[in-house]
């Protein structure tokens, strides 16, 4: 053996660059479920199930290739706890002093690979449409990095929805007709479900053990955990959900978790589908007359545009983009975001389902946990690392720049052009959650008013220097400042108490 060949737990696709460059003959595969990776934050019970099923049964896939390979279990006894460990163990085993591997999403993992005392050579990610150095080169001379233009570019090089250079329909994008509120007799399929197999069994009564303190449920779980199961829900969300996808994009309901989401990022972001073949199953289905334009042209600008842009975000702004903190807030996260009992009907929702199921929609990520944060001057960090631990489709080359970036402004307006902050009003136009609330959502002052209200005015208000001047913000402070005074006190007032409360770890 000259060379190993590194295989990580996102990296679970046949076309991976590192195996297309590499030698069934000579080479060795090396796979490893490590404590480094599954507990450098506490993970979701049902992510790291997810992860390492998958990667049990993506080894057995390619010793059934041919390919010589070389697995560690979380619970062998030799295993030494990291990825480079196992890499250092398996060269001194061998006499190999190569390794090959696709680049991975996260700089920690880079860094540490690249310390190696092996020659490690990297790889670049073909599994996405942009390169790392395309989304330099596009970035390079722009003053600023708005997705919609990297976008349109992403369409024109795929050919997605296009007539020649033109967009199909005659424009870019649909999302004006995408904000409606379902119908109350609406129904919603769910995602495809699938029956744990052996394997997996194996995989859920080790998690238990392990990571049974951790937040999040592990049982029922349903998830695809191979290719195969993979494509199935692919299927399955184009032909039932798709066709109305566009529509209800930003609607949220009590009990619903899925709406007419996808539920395919955590598929997309561990190997076991690829962007273009489900932006070209979303644009079959279009062709053949079962989807409209709007819901095709939502789906299809969420991969090719959004999560291809936050990915080139995360790469070109370096290991150091973690740590930003642009408006300088420092709350302790609110013990309610793992579960501790809220009067707030919003965020108990989206809580518990995501402590059910490691999934929330963006809707729900954006304008309700990560709104709430925001208006409360919870730290940046502890965010972050909250979002990254909590969802199964959270690895920190996706989830760094939704959440530090477009969610919490802590880029200082990089990923968003002005903070995604709303008041009550907002959420009740969006969901159903409002009339379920111990809180008034009408009310602006007092002890029953939404507090969404007071905090939404106490943000513009503690950061006017550094929004005031933003054209997007410039109504909301108008309508601030023609408020009388007492009623701004009042409001300011309301907001401090509730922070207060906060504080003093309070239910809320
Ligand atoms: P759908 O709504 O059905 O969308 C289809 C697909 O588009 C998704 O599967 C996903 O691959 C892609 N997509 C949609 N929006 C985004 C986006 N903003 N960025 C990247 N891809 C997108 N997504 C992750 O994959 N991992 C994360 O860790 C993550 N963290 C987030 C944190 C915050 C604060 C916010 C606001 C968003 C985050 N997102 C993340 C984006 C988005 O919420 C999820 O991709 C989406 O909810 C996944 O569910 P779905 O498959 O049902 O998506
Ligand atoms: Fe959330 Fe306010 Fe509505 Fe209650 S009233 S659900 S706190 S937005």
């Amino acid at each position: 053996v000259t060379r190993l060949i590194l295989v990580l737990g996102d990296q679970l696709s046949e076309s991976l660059t590192a195996l297309a460059s590499a030698d069934k003959a000579r080479d060795l595969v090396i796979m490893a479920e490590v404590a480094a990776e599954t507990e450098y934050v506490a993970h979701h019970p049902r992510k790291i199930a997810l992860i390492l099923s998958a990667m049990r049964k993506f080894a057995a896939r390619l010793r059934a290739m041919g390919w010589g390979l070389a697995y560690t279990r979380l619970d062998d006894p030799e295993n030494t706890g990291s990825v480079s460990g196992e890499l250092l163990r398996r060269a001194s085993e061998t006499g190999a002093v190569e390794v090959l591997l696709t680049t991975p999403g996260e700089w920690r993992l880079i860094q540490e690979l690249q310390d190696l005392p092996l020659a490690v050579r990297f790889l670049p990610d073909a599994r996405f449409v942009s390169r790392r150095s395309d989304f330099r080169n596009w970035a390079k001379g722009r003053k600023q990095l708005r997705m919609e233009w990297f976008y349109r570019e992403m369409r024109r090089k795929t050919g997605l929805l296009m007539e020649g250079d033109r967009p199909v329909g005659g424009k870019w994008n649909y999302d004006m007709e995408n904000r409606k509120v379902p119908p109350k007799d609406a129904v919603f399929p769910v995602p495809m479900r699938f029956e744990p197999d052996a394997i997996t069994e194996e995989v859920l009564a080790c998690v238990e053990e392990r990571f049974g303190e951790h937040f999040g449920t592990l049982r029922p779980f349903w998830f695809a955990t191979d290719r195969v199961q993979a494509l199935a829900a692919l299927d399955h969300f184009v032909s039932k959900a798709l066709p109305w996808f566009g529509d209800y994009q930003d609607a949220m309901l009590t009990g619903e978790r899925f709406l007419n989401h996808a539920a395919i990022s955590v598929y997309l972001n561990i190997g076991l589908l690829e962007p273009m073949e489900v932006c070209r199953a979303a644009e079959a289905a279009w062709r053949a007359g079962r989807v409209p334009l709007n819901s095709v042209e939502g789906f299809i600008r969420q991969i090719i545009g959004w999560r291809e842009y936050v990915r080139g975000i995360y790469f070109l702004e370096g290991p150091g983009y973690t740590t930003r903190n642009f408006l300088e807030h420092d709350r302790e996260l609110p013990p309610l975001y793992w579960g501790a009992d809220t009067r707030m009907h919003c965020l108990a929702e989206a809580v518990a389902q995501t402590r059910d199921e490691a999934y929330a929609h963006h809707i729900q990520r954006l304008m309700v946990t990560g709104n709430f944060a925001l208006l409360a001057g919870v730290d940046p960090q502890q965010v972050h690392e909250w979002y990254l631990a909590v969802y199964a489709d959270a690895f920190e080359w996706v989830e760094a720049p939704n959440t530090l970036g477009m969610s919490q402004f802590a880029d200082g307006g990089l990923v968003a052009s002005k903070p995604y902050v709303s008041g009550g009003a907002y959420i009740n136009r969006m969901s159903d959650y409002c009339k379920r609330c111990f809180y008034d959502v009408q009310a602006k002052t007092g002890p029953n008013a939404c507090p969404f209200n007071a905090l939404y005015w106490h943000f513009l208000d503690r950061h006017r220097d550094r929004f005031a001047d933003n054209p997007r913000m410039g109504n909301a402070y108008r309508t601030w400042d023609r408020m009388d005074e007492t009623r701004r006190r009042q409001i300011i007032a309301d907001a401090s108490a509730f922070l207060e409360k906060l504080e003093r770890r309070e239910t809320v």
